[in-house]
Order: C-alpha cells, then sequence, then structure tokens
C-alpha cells in the first residue's frame, strides 16, 4: 500500500472533529513529501534535531508537532517555528518554552502530557500534578505559551477494556479541568495511535497520532 492510500482510508475513518497528526519519525522526507503531496499539513516528530532538518528542508506551510520527551536545553532549536508541543509535563519546561517563544516573539501552544498508563517509563503528570501546576502564581505569569488540551498514552497492551480504562481516566480529567478552570482554547485530547486510534476516538480524542499506519513499520 503507498502512503497515499494509507493517507486516504485513515482519513475517511476520522469523524470531522478529529485532527490526524501524521507520525512521521525516522522516516526520510521524501516519505513525508508524498504525505504532503497527498494534501497531509500536521507531521509529528519526537527528536527536536530530526524534526528541525526536516522542517529546513520541507515547505512552510506544514505544522510541525513535537509529540516526545522534551529536554529543556533543546527547546530553542525549535521554537522558531513549532506548531504544537504535546509532551509537555512539568512547569520548569513550561517556563523555558515560555522564555524562548518570547525570545521569538511568538506564543507556543502546549498540551500537557498525563501519565495514564501503567508502565514506569512513560511520562506525565497525574491529577494532583496538574491541578497544581494550572493554579500556581509562576503558571499564570506566562504569557508566551497557551495550554490547549491534555495528552496522554496507553499502556502497550492488547487488553482493549485496559486502555479503555486509561483514555477514559484522560478524558474524565479534562471534562474536569474544562470545568474547574477557566484556560481559554482547552479543547484538545491528544490520544490514540495507529493501534488504538478508534478506541480512543470513541473515548473522546479530539487529535489522533499514527504513524506506522501511514508510513510503514519503523
Ligand atoms: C511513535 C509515536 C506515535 C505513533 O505510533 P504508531 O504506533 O506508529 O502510530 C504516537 N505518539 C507518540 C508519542 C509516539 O512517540
Amino acid at each position: 500500500m503507498s502512503i497515499q492510500s494509507n493517507l486516504n482510508t485513515i482519513k475517511a475513518t476520522l469523524p470531522e472533529h478529529v485532527t490526524l497528526v501524521a507520525v512521521s519519525k525516522t522516516k526520510p522526507v521524501s516519505d513525508l513529501m508524498e504525505a504532503y503531496e497527498a494534501g497531509q499539513r500536521i507531521f509529528g516528530e519526537n527528536k527536536i534535531q530530526e524534526m528541525t532538518e526536516k522542517w529546513e528542508q520541507m515547505p512552510k506551510d506544514i505544522q510541525w508537532h513535537m509529540i516526545g520527551h522534551v529536554q529543556s536545553n533543546k527547546v530553542k532549536f525549535m521554537a522558531p517555528y513549532v506548531t504544537l508541543i504535546h509532551g509537555v509535563d512539568s512547569l520548569k519546561l513550561l517556563q523555558e518554552i515560555n522564555k524562548q517563544a518570547l525570545k521569538n516573539n511568538r506564543i507556543i501552544d502546549c498540551l500537557l502530557q498525563i501519565y495514564i498508563a501503567e508502565e514506569e517509563s512513560k511520562f506525565g503528570l497525574d491529577e494532583n500534578e496538574l491541578n497544581e501546576l494550572l493554579t500556581s502564581a509562576e503558571f499564570k505569569e506566562l504569557k508566551n505559551i497557551r495550554i490547549l488540551g491534555l495528552m496522554g498514552m496507553a499502556t502497550f497492551t492488547e487488553d482493549q477494556s485496559q486502555i479503555k480504562k486509561e483514555f477514559t481516566h484522560l478524558k474524565n480529567i479534562f471534562d474536569s479541568i474544562q470545568k474547574s478552570q477557566d484556560i481559554k482554547d482547552f479543547t484538545i485530547i491528544s490520544m490514540g495511535m495507529s493501534g488504538d486510534y478508534q478506541l480512543a476516538i470513541e473515548c473522546g480524542s479530539t487529535m489522533v497520532r499514527i504513524g506506522s499506519s501511514i508510513f510503514g513499520g519503523r
């Protein structure tokens, strides 16, 4: 199957309110260009250096999403162009993003990553840490970032009921934040990958991050 037909097949199954991030990490620019020619404009990468090299080489109407874990000292490399940072999991990182956004005279959109899996290896905040962050005085001072929603990754398992439980947990946290906090433009729930995006959409996802089902295995 070609990248174009994979894309079209997936897009045909997505409800209109769900945004597709084409996860192109490790793939060559020629593969990304094939998706671009097929109309895709949102790409997700998990390494800042790789994303920046692709950004330099590719058309400038592409929206670049950072979906991986972000090290503070590398934020400056993507600050001039990144569209959305999915994996923000600390106030310290938000402060660095704010600082670099200010230097570039921009507002950078972010999602806060919530820990929903049962795997120690995954990153993210729990609900208490999230509330603490959002209500802190330090957070309220940050004028060059915008929190557009939440991101989560489910446990890597075949157990659909487990995955469903984790996605529902994220959706519940999102709903309670939306009710209790006055955050403008808090609308995105980024959850779902190639193996579980349909379930994620059933559970309330508004943004899916799909790699291997579009570009093939890595
Ligand atoms: C790699 C990756 C994806 C895409 O995974 P696929 O299984 O290839 O669809 C989604 N989200 C994150 C955070 C990733 O690192």
